[in-house]
């Protein structure tokens, strides 16, 4: 026997947090290591691909039902685009892979494997737009990045490669760029929210952090129960730096020359990693029904004489449960007995179990247990895809509570530095407090606890735009927690993935 198909979790969640991840992408078959010299990457199996098809799935309606279009860009950009934006080469630069070579010959230029394709798509954009009437253009790829990462990786949260979609879109005018923005924001935060089952919180990137050459980076913010924030998806105004270096311009109603004013947006299988980190527990993966590759399990229990009847009945079950769009998997292996099941089922994060044997068939009845917390409940056979489909809110529901309440626990307040830094060595979790503004200050405290600024957060149409947006201190007559300087800002400090 291999150790993937060994059950059962060995490691603590609690107590040892990385350890017990690790077993859980291995042993729910999610992923497995890449090969030996090529650390980093990562073989992403059946079960961890079909949840980031899930995300997908969710996110492509959205996108497509708001005027997105997917394309495809080539995952070769020559250096000689890279450096048109020159904040996106030194941005990048530490973390470029590079094809020299082609069969048996050198390049005459290199080609950076991309680590982002606005370099790529943003020439595109300029040829395809002519006239005010080609915008707003949206364009959409989902395809893999390769980002040579210094720092310890992890399957889905840090690797190498990893699977994202990256959407890029052209305006017409500064508020129509924004706005955009911020839809993107909305929809990654619905997403995390509604289907994933986690809060988050939304904000900007402090300036010193953006994504290189955007005016302003926004992102969604997740807290893990070790208490490590996790970047969950970014979503970045460009302002026209992208447009000025790669010629997006247009002639506006006034046959005048304009350029344009540019977004990017993305969001990585880093959402499985917070995903798989927020629910799961020592038993295995916790999923919720929206992503769930099986929705219910029916374990039927027989004995020789009662395993006919038993059978049908499960089979008469799972049929309406599929008629009605549940994704219904009948487990009536004979070679594995009811308690192997069950474990096996936990381990693989079904978010419902039904079991049924000859007392159920003799009632008419089920019974239900929800993964999370194993509670169990009796309903009548009849009935049952209403029931089933009330048991999956409630598993999302308890789910989401629980994320919640670790979230709206673990946020704090500090006003001075030895509040702040006990605050996060202490509890983990975020600590707000008032900023200067200057990036010294962060330094300090990501050298002495390893924390930073994880975002600065932003009111629903609040405008917190570098260029433009509320400029005015918004702590008046408060001083930054770090240094004697005016406070400009509230900043969410914390340690992260
Ligand atoms: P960025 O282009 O840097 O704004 O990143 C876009 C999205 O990809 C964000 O949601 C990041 O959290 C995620 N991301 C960045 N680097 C990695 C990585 N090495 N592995 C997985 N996800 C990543």
């Amino acid at each position: 026997m291999t150790d993937d198909q060994e059950l059962g979790i060995t490691e603590s969640k609690e107590h040892s947090t990385g350890e017990w991840y690790a077993e859980v992408v291995r042993k729910a078959g999610l992923a497995n290591y890449g090969p030996e010299g090529m650390s980093g990457f990562i073989v992403t199996r059946p079960r961890g691909y079909a949840l980031w098809e899930a995300i997908q799935d969710e996110l492509d309606a959205r996108f497509k039902a708001t005027g997105v279009q997917n394309a495809y860009f080539p995952m070769l950009i020559p250096e000689s685009y890279l450096e048109r934006e020159k904040d996106v080469v030194e941005g990048f630069d530490p973390e470029v892979a590079w094809v020299t070579q082609g069969g048996y010959e050198e390049l005459e230029e290199r080609l950076a494997v991309r680590p982002t394709s606005e370099s790529i798509i943003a020439p595109y954009l300029s040829r395809w737009i002519r006239s005010y009437r080609d915008l707003p253009m949206r364009v959409n790829q989902w395809c893999s990045v390769v980002r040579w990462e210094a720092t310890e990786t992890k399957p889905f949260f840090r690797t190498k490669e990893f699977l994202w979609q990256e959407g890029h879109t052209a305006h017409a005018s500064e508020a129509d760029a924004w706005s955009e923005t911020t839809t993107r924001l909305d929809q990654y935060e619905a997403v995390y929210e509604d289907v994933l089952a986690i809060p988050v919180l939304r904000g900007k990137k402090p300036e010193h952090d953006k994504f290189p050459g955007a005016d302003t980076t926004t992102t969604v913010e997740a807290l893990m129960p070790d208490g490590k924030s996790v970047q969950g998806a970014t979503s970045h105004y460009l302002g026209q730096s992208f447009a000025e270096a790669f010629d997006i311009t247009f002639t506006d109603e006034d046959e005048d020359e304009r350029v344009a004013h540019t977004t990017s947006w993305g969001i990585s299988w880093r959402a499985l990693g917070a995903l798989i980190m927020t629910h799961s527990d020592d038993q295995g993966l916790v999923l919720p029904p929206a992503v769930a590759p099986e929705q219910v399990v029916i374990v039927p229990i027989w004995q020789d004489e009662t395993k006919t009847e038993v059978l049908e009945y499960a089979e008469g079950i799972a049929a309406d449960l599929r008629e009605a769009g549940v994704r219904v998997e009948l487990d009536d292996r004979d070679e594995r007995n009811p308690g192997f099941k069950f474990n096996e089922w936990e381990l693989n994060g079904v978010p419902v179990r039904i079991e049924v044997g000859p007392n159920e068939v003799d009632e008419g009845s089920v019974t239900l247990v929800h993964r999370p917390d194993g509670e169990s409940a009796g309903e009548d056979r009849d009935g049952i895809v209403d029931a089933v489909e009330e048991h999956l809110e409630t598993v999302y529901a308890k789910l989401y509570a629980a994320a919640e309440e670790n979230l709206i626990g673990n946020v704090r307040e500090a006003s001075d530095r030895a509040e702040l830094l006990g605050t996060i060595g202490r509890h983990g979790g975020y600590v707000q407090a008032p900023w200067c503004g200057d990036e010294a200050c962060e330094a300090e405290v990501k050298e002495q606890i390893a924390a930073e600024i994880v975002l600065v957060p932003f009111e629903e149409g609040e405008d917190p735009r570098s260029s433009g947006g509320d400029t005015e201190p918004i702590h008046e007559g408060e001083t930054c927690a770090l240094c004697d300087d005016d406070a400009v800002e509230t900043a969410y400090f914390a340690k992260s993935y």
